[in-house]
């Protein structure tokens, strides 16, 4: 540790608010959901500067959305000009061509979007406010500017059968990563908890599912497998 002047990593919540109210957001965010003491934009600046000034290689940006903070490109502006590798988690709606081409101009170096069913019909229930068809536009959009976007599955009761079709969907689509884990018991998923979490014998037979999906895809992409908080990598395609 003593070799580092400042941390390697650091997550930033712009805002908690969110277009999607997903029945297992660990962060509870939704559209009425950002907090009262937020950062405006000069404050998020301000805090970007001083990103780049202390060395801080890599910033990840998760929920509520992101995108939907009217001064996110500002930010990631101030910390690619700076050198700073920036990583996005985003349901997808707010990449459109106009965006994507920005995120390929400032070499961004991940974008993480969810796709939680086979179908907008399961995806949409345990995600309402966010879109399936948007979702995989934007991962193809990414993937065709050459991004390599990664993508987020939450097994739940109501889709821990599709964990291998999103995955076979996202293999042959241009998606870099899978990655996917037990739910975790926080926010609105530990609330929802008896109704959504799926059992752990279903998950054992996704994660075999998995596995023999990835050993029968061949290829450079990975297929990760988060353990709680851990993330594992399951073999590569
Ligand atoms: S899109 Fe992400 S941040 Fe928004 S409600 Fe869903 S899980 Fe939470």
């Amino acid at each position: 540790m003593g070799d580092y002047g400042a941390p390697l990593f650091l997550a930033w919540q712009l805002t908690n608010r969110c277009t999607g109210r997903c029945l297992h957001c660990c962060e509870e965010s939704g559209p009425d959901k950002g907090w009262p003491d937020e950062m405006d934009r000069a404050q998020a600046l301000s805090l970007s500067r001083q990103i780049v000034d202390e060395g801080v290689a890599y910033v990840a940006f998760g929920g509520g959305e992101p995108m939907s903070c009217p001064w996110v490109w500002d930010v990631f502006e101030t910390l690619t000009k700076g050198g700073v590798e920036i990583k996005i988690e985003t349901n997808g709606l707010d990449l459109d061509d106009a965006a994507c081409d920005r995120l390929q101009a400032m070499k961004i170096a991940c974008v993480q979007i969810s796709v939680d069913g086979r179908d907008a019909a399961t995806h949409e229930s345990l995600r309402p406010g966010s879109g399936y068809r948007p979702a995989w536009d934007a991962l193809d959009r990414l993937a065709g500017r050459g991004l390599e976007p990664e993508l987020v599955f939450i097994p739940t009761r109501l889709n821990v059968a599709d964990a291998v079709p999103v995955y076979q969907q996202a293999a042959a689509r241009g998606v870099r990563t899978f990655v996917t884990g037990p739910m975790m018991r926080l926010g609105r998923a530990a609330r929802a908890w008896d109704s959504l979490a799926c059992r752990d014998e279903d998950w054992a037979e996704a994660v075999m599912g998995l596995k023999a999906a990835a050993a029968a895809l061949k290829g450079p992409r990975r297929a990760c497998c988060a353990r709680r908080w851990v993330p594992r990598k399951l073999p590569r395609w």
